[in-house]
C-alpha cells in the first residue's frame, strides 16, 4: 500500500475477501468491463456530449496511454479539479488506469486549499478547467507550480480560453499541457494492486485544512456496488449528478460509479440550480438524483410552479447535512418520488433508508448502514457503549471505512480507537427498529449548505488580521443553508507594545495600530480573507465583536455558549463568572492574547 496509508489488518482484509465484499477489482479496469457488458448504451451525458460505454472506454484507454507517455507513473499523485463535465470522469478513470492517484479537490477551492493539497499529497500534476466561472485556474496552477517543488505538470481542459493554454513562456509551455493532447494509442499498462489506494477524497474538515482520505480499489468498488444494489439500479436508470461530482455522495453513493456499474446513464448538471436540473430531469428522463437539504428545499419551491415533467424521478436521495423532518415529509407528496435519506461521510460508512421502510422512519431517521459488515458503536465520553435510544458519539469500522488518514499519524491516534473504529464526531442514537438518527455533532465544523467548513481554519485566517486578537467561529442555524458561519472576535485595540523596536519598527507599529483601532466591518474582513486565498464558501456570514470569550471549566473556549449567543442576539454577551474567565488564567489561552500593555 502507498506509503503514508494505513491498511486494514490482515484478518479483516481476509474476511472481506472471503465474504465476497472485496473482489479484487481495480477501478481503472471498470470502463473496459462496462464497455463489454453495455457497449452502445449511453454512459455519460454532459453539455452537448453523449458518450456510449464504448466511447468512454476508448477515451479512457487513449488518455491513460497519453498520461503514460508524458511520464505519469503508478503512485503519482495528481490533484484533480474539474467541474461537472464528462472529462472529469474520463480523467479520473484514465489516472486510475495508469496507477496514478487523483486527489479530488473541490471546484471551489482556491490557492490556500490547493497549495495544501499539493504539498500534503506531494502532487506531481494538477488538472484544471482553464477559466471557469470567471476564475482563471491556469493562472493559479502556474503559481502553484512555482510554489510547490513537486508539481511538474499542469493539465488544462481548454474551456473558454482554450487557445491561450499553448502560449506563454517556454517554461510554461513545458509545464502546461492541454488535456486534449493527453492522447496516445492504447498501450498495455502495469496492473494495479486492488488493495492499494486508488484515489483520495477530502475530509469534511475538523482540522484547519482538509485531510486526505485514501480510498482503495477494493473498498470503493464494494461501496458503489453495494449502494447500487440497495437502490436497485439497472440499465434503465438515469442518474443526475446535480451536486459537484467530486463529492463522495455524487461520485459513489451510488452516484457516477454505481450507475455506470449498473449499465445506466449518468447526466452531469453544471449546478444544482432547480430550473436547470428540472429541465435535465425532463429531457433525459432522470430516475435518481442526490442533493443536500438546502437544494431539496429550493427544488420544492421551484416545483410549486414549474411546469417541467418530473414524473420519471423515482428516488431523491438527500444527505450531507441534517434534513428537517418537516422538509422530509414534503418530498414524496410534492415531488412525486421516493425520499431516501443518506447519512454518510467521505471517510466511509453510509447509512440509508430503503424502499419498503415505513414512512415514519423514512422521514425521521437516517436509515441503516448499507453493509452487513459495517460495525457501529454509539459511546459516551469514556467510549462505553450506551443503550439503544441514548445519544452518544458514533464510532464505526467496516469494509469501506478508512483505517487512517494519509500522512497524519498524530491525528490518526485521536481519530481512531485502538481497535480501528473511526470516531465520526457525529452524535447519534439508534431507534428500537435499529435505524440511526443523527442528533448533532461534537466536531468543530460548520455545515453550510452541504459544505463542511472547519471552524479552526477560518479562525486561523481571521487571526492574521491586525485588528483581530482572538476569534471563535460557530455555526448559526439558517433557514436556507441549514447553518451559516458566525465569527465572534475579540478586538485588538491597538495599545500593545513590543520591546526592542527601532524607529522604523515604532513607525510600522503606529501604522499597524491605526489600522487596528477601527473595528473592521464584515466586508473588510471577508475581503482580507479572500485575498489570503480562502475559498468563497468559507468566508464568515456574520461577525460580532465581544470583550472576551466564555470558557469551559477546563479553560477552553465554550463554543456551546457562543453558538447559543449567535442564535439569540438578545442573550447577554456578559458571560457569567463561571464561564467568563480572562485568558490570563489559562496559559494556553493567554498565548493568544495581546502581550502585556502599557499606554504609549
Ligand atoms: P462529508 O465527508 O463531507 O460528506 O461530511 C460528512 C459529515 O457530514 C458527517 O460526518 C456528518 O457530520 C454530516 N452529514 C452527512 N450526512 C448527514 C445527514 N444525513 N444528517 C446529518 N449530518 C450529515
Amino acid at each position: 500500500m502507498l506509503d503514508g496509508c494505513t491498511p486494514w489488518p490482515e484478518e479483516f482484509a481476509a474476511r472481506y475477501r472471503r465474504e465476497g465484499l472485496w473482489r479484487g477489482e481495480c477501478l481503472g479496469d471498470l470502463p473496459r468491463t462496462w464497455a463489454r457488458a453495455f457497449g452502445d448504451g449511453t454512459a455519460l451525458v454532459g453539455g452537448e456530449l453523449r458518450l456510449s460505454y464504448r466511447d468512454l472506454e476508448n477515451r479512457v484507454a487513449r488518455m491513460a496511454a497519453g498520461f503514460h507517455r508524458l511520464g505519469i507513473e503508478p503512485g503519482d499523485r495528481i490533484v484533480l479539479q474539474l467541474p461537472n463535465v464528462p472529462e472529469f470522469v474520463v480523467v479520473a478513470f484514465a489516472l486510475f488506469r495508469v496507477g496514478a492517484k487523483p486527489v479530488f479537490s473541490l471546484a471551489s477551492h482556491r490557492a490556500n486549499e490547493i497549495r495544501h493539497l499539493c504539498e500534503l499529497s506531494g502532487a506531481s500534476g494538477y488538472v484544471v478547467p482553464g477559466v471557469h466561472r470567471g476564475f482563471d485556474h491556469t493562472a493559479l496552477a502556474l503559481r502553484m507550480a512555482e510554489e510547490v517543488p513537486s508539481l511538474r505538470r499542469i493539465f488544462v481542459l481548454d474551456e473558454e480560453t482554450g487557445e491561450e493554454t499553448g502560449e506563454g513562456t517556454g517554461e510554461e509551455r513545458d509545464t502546461v499541457v492541454p488535456l486534449s493532447q493527453v492522447d496516445a494509442d492504447p498501450v498495455p499498462l502495469p496492473a494495479s494492486d486492488p488493495s492499494d489506494v486508488a484515489f483520495f477524497l477530502l475530509s469534511g474538515g475538523t482540522t484547519a485544512l482538509p485531510k486526505l482520505i485514501p480510498r482503495t480499489h477494493d473498498d470503493y468498488a464494494y461501496q458503489t456496488r453495494a449502494v447500487a444494489e440497495l437502490c436497485e439500479l439497472g440499465a434503465d436508470d438515469v442518474y443526475l449528478a446535480a451536486l459537484p461530482v467530486e463529492f463522495n455522495f455524487t461520485w459513489g453513493c451510488p452516484g457516477v460509479v454505481g450507475t455506470l456499474g449498473s449499465g445506466g446513464t449518468v447526466v452531469l448538471a453544471e449546478s444544482p440550480v432547480a430550473e436547470d436540473c428540472f429541465h435535465a430531469i425532463e429531457r433525459e428522463r432522470v430516475t435518481v438524483t442526490s442533493v443536500v437539504p438546502t437544494v431539496a428545499q429550493l427544488w420544492l419551491e421551484e416545483a410549486e410552479w414549474a411546469e417541467a415533467d418530473l414524473s420519471s424521478l423515482r428516488v431523491l436521495q438527500i444527505g450531507g447535512a441534517r434534513l428537517q423532518p418537516e422538509l422530509a415529509a414534503r418530498i414524496e407528496p410534492e415531488l412525486g418520488c421516493r425520499l431516501q435519506q443518506v447519512f454518510g461521510m467521505a471517510e466511509g460508512m453510509l447509512s440509508m433508508s430503503r424502499k419498503g421502510d415505513d414512512p415514519e422512519s423514512v422521514v425521521n431517521t437516517q436509515g441503516r448502514p448499507i453493509s452487513p459488515a459495517d460495525e457501529v458503536r454509539i459511546v459516551d465520553e469514556r467510549d462505553a457503549e450506551v443503550p439503544a435510544g441514548v445519544t452518544g458519539e458514533l464510532l464505526t469500522r467496516g469494509p469501506y471505512t478508512l483505517r487512517g488518514y494519509y500522512r497524519a499519524e498524530e491525528h490518526n491516534r485521536r481519530a481512531f480507537t485502538e481497535d480501528g473504529f473511526y470516531r465520526t464526531g457525529d452524535l447519534a442514537r439508534l431507534t428500537a427498529e435499529g435505524n440511526l438518527v443523527i442528533e448533532g455533532r461534537l466536531k468543530d465544523v460548520v455545515i453550510r449548505g452541504g459544505d463542511k467548513i472547519a471552524a479552526g481554519e477560518v479562525e486561523g485566517h481571521l487571526l492574521t488580521h491586525p485588528s483581530v486578537a482572538r476569534a471563535a467561529v460557530v455555526p448559526v442555524p439558517d433557514e436556507f443553508l441549514g447553518e451559516r458561519i458566525y465569527a465572534f472576535i475579540v478586538h485588538r485595540d491597538g495599545r500593545d507594545e513590543r520591546d526592542g523596536r527601532d524607529e522604523q519598527g515604532a513607525q510600522d507599529e503606529r501604522d499597524e495600530r491605526d489600522e487596528r483601532s477601527e473595528k473592521p466591518a464584515l466586508a473588510e474582513l471577508k475581503r482580507a480573507l479572500h485575498e489570503r486565498g480562502l475559498a468563497e464558501f468559507k468566508l464568515p456570514d456574520r461577525v460580532e465583536f465581544v470583550d472576551d470569550f466564555p470558557l469551559t471549566p477546563l479553560g477552553k473556549i465554550d463554543k456551546k455558549v457562543l453558538a447559543a449567543a449567535a442564535k439569540d442576539p438578545a442573550l447577554s454577551r456578559r458571560w457569567t463568572s463561571a464561564e467568563s474567565t480572562p485568558g490570563r488564567q489559562d496559559p494556553a489561552l493567554s498565548r493568544h492574547r495581546a502581550p502585556a500593555k502599557s499606554t504609549p
